[in-house]
Order: structure tokens, then C-alpha cells, then sequence
């Protein structure tokens, strides 16, 4: 348990079934009108608006589209920063049938990040209701662009974790059964990279490949050969991947292009490998498109990495988490090799990203994050609320 008195207890219970009506709407406000990343103006206006209600003062425009909301207990203690990632995809949702579905064509939020954006407004309402409980000072940081890993950074420039003594954050788990959580102390996501390659070949007439240099064979030796990088120099224990998710040449069957496109990016589990596979990714592009006789050139992207929480701070979520769902339906997450930028502030202040479960177990198989079928169990946003609140009260007693 928490610790909380009996007293506590029942306040805490009493705030997130007071809130959970309005959480649950907000979220579907939010679902209703999606926005890509760094075009968050509308969710934007939403949660400052809201935040400004709940008595927090809010700055706006925060590395773009950022928010920041801060409310002083006006007693002495820590600064908590609650983080939320406001964007959503360029998908066009499918499905049909749903208590909510996007109102943009092209757009949707298929992550969960407008449960993430709800769930921190119903924990800032109910942490203002229990002010009396906690001191310090909380901090709501709604961060654009999560999906293309850049919003974080800017933030920081702009200083959003200056003064930040811990960072909390949830993600909404489909894969993981509505009204569990799980929770782990070092590596729960991986980096994520991404980066480009251009091979500059010599194009000419499809009949008569010999006068050419065609950048499509080079290119499909480049995938190849890339793919060793994870077979042959990466030990099994240590999870990495490389994919490519889109390659671009040509114009016509009987044209050799003059040059191709790869896009692609890099997971890892472990910090130090992160640098090692873009590194030989573009070592082994350009090796190989010489020997071709073309060239190769290689740009890396945005990128973050690895999301790492510190011990202490799972602890007490693990505790928070106990509290709200029960002991035996915690479980210590996996690693998986997806990643988020919320690894940036975690880099900057202990804190503690977890999985709140928002799968639907009955409906049958749930839909991957990023589908076009994607949804979330709104039952699970007052599981969210209730372990992000005790969790705050954990750091702020
Ligand atoms: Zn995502
Ligand atoms: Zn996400």
C-alpha cells in the first residue's frame, strides 16, 4: 500500500470517480480532432484552458506547440513533473461502431495519446481537490510530436525541465488487459532512431543496364546487408532492430533510375548501442554502394534514447499502482522496442514512464497501436488517474 491514511484513501477514490466522467469526455473531445505532430494547436488551446481553470499558470508555445502548467502547493518540496504527449497519426481510421472516432479524414489518434492528454487533466484536478495533502509543486508538461521524437528536445530548450526534480508519465497499453499495469525499473522502451540513405547511381535504358549504374540492385544489397548489423554483430541478449519502411526510385519498367531512397530507423535496448548501429548502418551503405560503383550518403534524424526509469520511482509507482488495482495485477513490464521522447526528460530528472492497460480482452483480438483499428478501453483512463495521483502524492508527501 501507499501508506495513505484510511482518510486519504477514500479521498483519493472519491476524486477519481468525481473526475471520471469529465476524463473520459475530454478524451473524446480530443479523439473527435486529432492533430499531427507539431500541429497540436486545438489540443493545444484545450489543455491550457483547461489547466488555467484548475488554477495553474500556464505558459504557452513551449518549444512550438508545448505546454507547460505549474501549480505551487506554496510549501516547501520537490517539483513533479506530470508529462502527456498531445499528437496524433496520419491514419485514416477504421472500425466503425466506436463511442468515438476521428472527425479528421487522414488523422487519428491511434497511440492512445488523447487518453494520455485526459488522464493528466483528471489527475491535475484531482491533485488541486487534494492540495491540502501534498506540497511542492506539480507541473502538467503537454508535449507535441511525440511520434516523430520532436517535441521533447525543444522543450527542454525552452526549459521545461529546469528545476524538475521527477517526471512521471503513462502510456495506455493495448496489448495489456484493462486494469492491470506494469511497471519496470531501468529499460522500458528502446531508443529510436531514424535516418535516410541516397544511393546516387547512373541512370540509363532498362535494356542496356551494363552503360548504367542502377541505384535499385545496389539498394536491395544495401537492405540486405543491413540486416546483417542485428544477425552477426549483435548478441541475442541485447534487443536491436533495423527496418525499413520505405524506399523510393524509378519512374518506369524500362527506366534505370539515377538514384533511390531508403528510410529507415533503429531500436535498441541498451544506450551503447544505440550510436554502434547508426554508425554501422551508414559504414556498411557506403561500403557497399562503392563497390557498386555508386555512392552512397546517409543523414540521420530525429532520434531518442532509451526510456530508463530509476529504481525509487518505480518503486513508489509500483506501490501506487498496488494501491489502485490490486498486488497481483502488477506486472513487471517487458522491454519492448518501441520508443518515445519522453526519454529526454527522464535523462534530465528520475522518473518513472509506465503501462496502463487499455485492451479490451473481450472484444477479441485488440488491434496494435498504430492501426487504423487502434482503440483504447476508456475504462482504463480512471485506472491512470487513480496511479498517477497516488504516485504524486507518494512524491509530494
Ligand atoms: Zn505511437
Ligand atoms: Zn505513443
Amino acid at each position: 500500500m501507499t501508506g495513505t491514511t484510511a482518510e486519504l484513501d477514500a479521498r483519493i477514490r472519491a476524486e477519481v470517480d468525481r473526475t471520471r466522467e469529465e476524463v473520459t469526455e475530454t478524451r473524446r473531445v480530443i479523439h473527435r480532432r486529432p492533430e499531427l505532430s507539431l500541429q497540436e494547436r486545438g489540443t493545444a488551446d484545450l489543455v491550457a484552458q483547461r489547466s488555467a481553470d484548475l488554477g495553474f499558470t500556464v505558459r504557452t508555445g513551449v518549444g512550438g506547440t508545448g505546454v507547460l502548467a505549474d501549480l505551487d502547493s506554496g510549501k516547501p518540496g520537490p517539483t513533479l513533473m506530470l508529462r502527456a504527449d498531445m499528437d496524433a497519426l496520419p491514419i485514416s481510421e477504421r472500425g466503425g461502431g466506436r463511442v468515438v472516432t476521428s472527425g479528421v479524414d487522414g488523422v487519428m489518434h491511434a497511440c492512445g495519446h488523447d487518453g494520455h492528454v485526459a488522464m493528466a487533466l483528471g489527475a491535475a484536478s484531482a491533485l488541486v481537490a487534494l492540495r491540502d495533502s501534498w506540497s511542492g509543486r506539480v507541473r502538467l508538461c503537454f508535449q507535441p510530436a511525440e511520434e516523430t521524437a520532436s517535441g521533447a528536445m525543444p522543450m527542454i530548450d525552452d526549459g521545461a525541465a529546469e528545476g524538475v526534480d521527477r517526471v512521471l508519465g503513462i502510456h495506455l497499453w493495448a496489448p495489456l488487459e484493462t486494469g492491470r499495469v506494469a511497471v519496470k525499473a531501468g529499460v522500458i522502451f528502446g531508443s529510436a532512431d531514424s535516418f535516410s540513405i541516397t544511393i546516387q547511381g547512373r541512370g540509363g535504358h532498362g535494356g542496356m543496364p551494363h552503360t548504367s549504374i542502377d541505384p535499385v540492385v545496389v539498394t536491395a544489397q544495401v537492405i540486405l546487408a543491413i540486416q546483417t548489423i542485428i544477425s552477426r554483430e549483435t548478441s541475442p541478449f541485447s534487443p536491436a532492430v533495423i527496418t525499413i519502411g520505405r524506399v523510393t526510385a524509378g519512374t518506369a519498367f524500362n527506366v534505370i533510375a539515377d538514384s533511390a531512397e531508403l528510410l529507415g530507423t533503429t531500436r535498441a535496448i541498451e544506450a551503447g548501442e544505440r550510436e554502434r548501429l547508426l554508425k554501422r548502418v551508414a559504414e556498411i551503405a557506403t561500403a557497399v554502394a562503392s563497390g557498386y560503383g555508386a555512392e552512397a550518403n546517409f543523414w540521420r534524424g530525429s532520434g531518442c534514447p532509451p526510456v530508463v526509469s530509476d529504481t525509487e520511482t518505480a518503486d513508489l509507482v509500483r506501490r501506487a499502482a498496488a494501491a489502485t488495482v490490486g498486488e497481483d495485477r502488477v506486472d513487471i513490464a517487458v522491454p519492448i522496442t518501441v520508443g518515445d521522447d519522453i526519454a529526454c526528460f527522464l535523462e534530465r530528472a528520475p522518473g518513472c514512464y509506465f503501462l496502463v492497460g487499455a485492451g479490451h480482452p473481450e472484444r477479441g483480438p485488440v488491434p496494435p497501436h498504430h492501426s487504423a483499428y487502434f482503440d483504447i478501453d476508456e475504462a482504463a483512463l480512471p485506472v491512470g488517474v487513480e496511479t498517477l495521483v497516488r504516485a504524486s502524492l507518494d512524491v509530494l508527501g
